[in-house]
Formats: structure tokens, sequence, C-alpha cells
């Protein structure tokens, strides 16, 4: 009968959360142990000065390679990371490595670029993240200028002035700002007009469906529109072909990031595509 079945799915119900509890604990020690034995890399996605087709700077992104040598993208540990609140010494790691590295390219003669680092909202909000900035920079001697923080709209989600002081703490720090996947939050334009934001990231989906679907290109064009209008530049990510790159450009899109130039690659080979160009890593 139904009162049996229900049971039954009860039963089956919980030995599932059971079983995703588990997996959930075993996966955060793992995390733990991972961060301890510093299995994470970042790789290094360009981004392109749409006019001029040149490399303006980079995006670190962080992967976990397993001992067994897998490689795990973030999406399958981040959310875990901020929960636990592991991503604050994660974070802590991802900023120091990247400025390191960035501060080897800018040595090498490419002091141009800048780097791009992600910031969770709980990084964002944490009370040590201005003094864990301040010491980065100061102990890898990257110039704060060079710097740019990418946050999402989620971070106002709680307390918006908190968030609005704490961007204004950075930009007088001399660091940038960029809101993250724009478009795809809860996006108040009242907030983006408060944020003090330099760059806005138009999220991937409006980018991967501008050349198909009417509406997602009338609203990239919006987007870029609002930004201009805000003093913002604006940088499309998920670029994959000729034709979004023709679009954009077209649009007024001041900054591309996507597959088409070039996906996110290990320091050594980015290190490669200075030396020779996009040509030498397009289409792999
Ligand atoms: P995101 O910051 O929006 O980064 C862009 C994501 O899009 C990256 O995925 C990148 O590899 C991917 N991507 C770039 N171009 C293309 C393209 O043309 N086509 C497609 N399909 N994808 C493209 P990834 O590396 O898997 O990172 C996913 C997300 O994980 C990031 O999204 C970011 O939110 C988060 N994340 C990555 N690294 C860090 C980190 O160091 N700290 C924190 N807090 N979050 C991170
Ligand atoms: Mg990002
Ligand atoms: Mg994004
Ligand atoms: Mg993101």
């Amino acid at each position: 009968n139904a009162k049996e079945k229900g049971k039954n799915n009860f039963q089956f119900f919980s030995d599932d959360m059971a079983f995703i509890a588990s997996r959930k604990i075993a996966l955060e020690n793992e995390l733990r142990r991972a961060i301890a034995k510093e299995e994470f890399i970042l790789h290094y996605q360009p981004q392109i000065q749409a006019a001029t087709g040149d490399i303006i700077g980079m995006e670190a992104l962080i992967r976990w390679q397993t001992p067994a040598g897998k490689t795990i993208s973030p999406g399958e540990f981040i959310p875990l990371a901020e929960e636990t609140r592991l991503i604050l010494p994660m974070g802590e790691w991802v900023l120091s490595t990247a400025c390191k590295q960035a501060k080897l390219w800018h040595d090498s003669g490419y002091s141009q670029l800048k780097l791009a680092v992600n910031l969770s909202p709980l990084q964002f909000l944490d009370d040590e993240l201005m003094s864990m900035i301040r010491q980065t920079l100061e102990k890898t001697g990257f110039p704060a200028s060079s710097l740019e923080l990418e946050i999402t709209e989620g971070v106002a989600v709680d307390d918006a002035e908190k968030a609005i002081s704490r961007m204004q703490k950075l930009r007088r720090l001399g660091v940038r700002i960029a809101i993250d996947d724009f478009g795809t939050g809860y996006s108040s334009l009242n907030y983006l007009k408060r944020f003090p934001l330099n760059h806005l990231k138009i999220a991937q989906p409006f980018v991967q469906d501008m050349a198909s679907n009417p509406y997602d290109r009338a609203l990239v064009e919006a987007m870029i529109f609002i930004a201009h209008s805000l003093d913002m530049s604006v940088v499309a990510e998920g670029v994959e072909t000729e034709e979004q790159l023709a679009l954009l450009k077209k649009l007024g899109c001041d900054e591309i990031q996507g597959y088409y130039y070039s996906r996110p690659l290990t320091a050594d080979k980015f290190t490669h595509l200075l030396a020779n160009g996009l040509h030498s890593v397009r289409s792999i």
C-alpha cells in the first residue's frame, strides 16, 4: 500500500542521504589532505584586447591534481571548500602562487600584463582579506595596480553595505574589481551603480547563444551599453567561435576570453604563448 511504499521511499531516501553525507566527509578529508600536500595547480587563460588582438592579461584558474594523476575541475570542489571554509587557506595559496608567477612574467618583459584572480563570497567577506592581500602583494612584489579581483553578485546577498565598503577598501589598496558571471545572479542595477567596479564580465551563456538567439544578442548589447555608461570595461567570457568574436567586436566589447583564443594553460605553456604568440596555442 501507499504507506508501505512511502516508508520504503523514506528508507531509500535516508540511505541516499547517508551516502551523500559520508561522501561529503570523505571529500572534505581529501580536500584537507590535498591542501597540506599542495596538490593544486593554477592554469592561466589569456585575456585579449578585442581591438588589437593583444594579450593584456590572464585569469588564474585552480585545478586539483590527485596523486593518481586525475585533474579535478574547480566546479567539483570549490562549493565544498566554501562550505567548510577551506576556501580561505586555498584562496591564500591561489593569490600567492598567481602573484609570484605573474611577477616572473612582469620581470621577463611583460610588465603590462594584469592578473585576474577569483574570490568566492566567503573569501571576499573574510575579516582577514585586506591584510592577506596586502601581505601577499608585499611578499611577492606584485603591483596592486596589476591585480584584478573577480567577485560575483552573490557577495552582496546578505549585506550589500558591507560588500560595498569592502570593495571601496580594495580600490583604495589600488586593486581593480571585476564582476564575474554578470547576468546570472540577482543583478540589481542599483547595486551595479553603487559598486565601485572596473570591469564587467558577461557570463558565458549569453555569449554562447548570442550568435543564434537574437534575445541573447540584445542582452549582450544592453550589458555592454550599461557597463560603458557606468565607466566599466567589458570582458566577454566563453568566446568559442569566430562569429561570436565578430559580433562582440561590432557591439564594442573591450576584452575577450575563451577557447577561441586559448584554453587555460599551465604556467609553462603560458610562458611559451607570450614568447610565440596566440597562433602557437590556437585550436588546441
Ligand atoms: P569563472 O571565474 O567564470 O571562470 C571561467 C570558466 O570558464 C573557467 O572554468 C574556464 O576554464 C571556462 N572557460 C573559459 N573559456 C571558455 C570557453 O570558451 N568555453 C567554455 N565552455 N568554458 C570556458 P573553470 O576553470 O572550470 O572554473 C570554473 C569556476 O570555478 C570559475 O568560473 C570560478 O568561479 C571558480 N574558480 C576557478 N578557480 C578559482 C579560484 O582560484 N578561486 C575561486 N574562489 N574560484 C575559482
Ligand atoms: Mg572568473
Ligand atoms: Mg565567469
Ligand atoms: Mg565564476
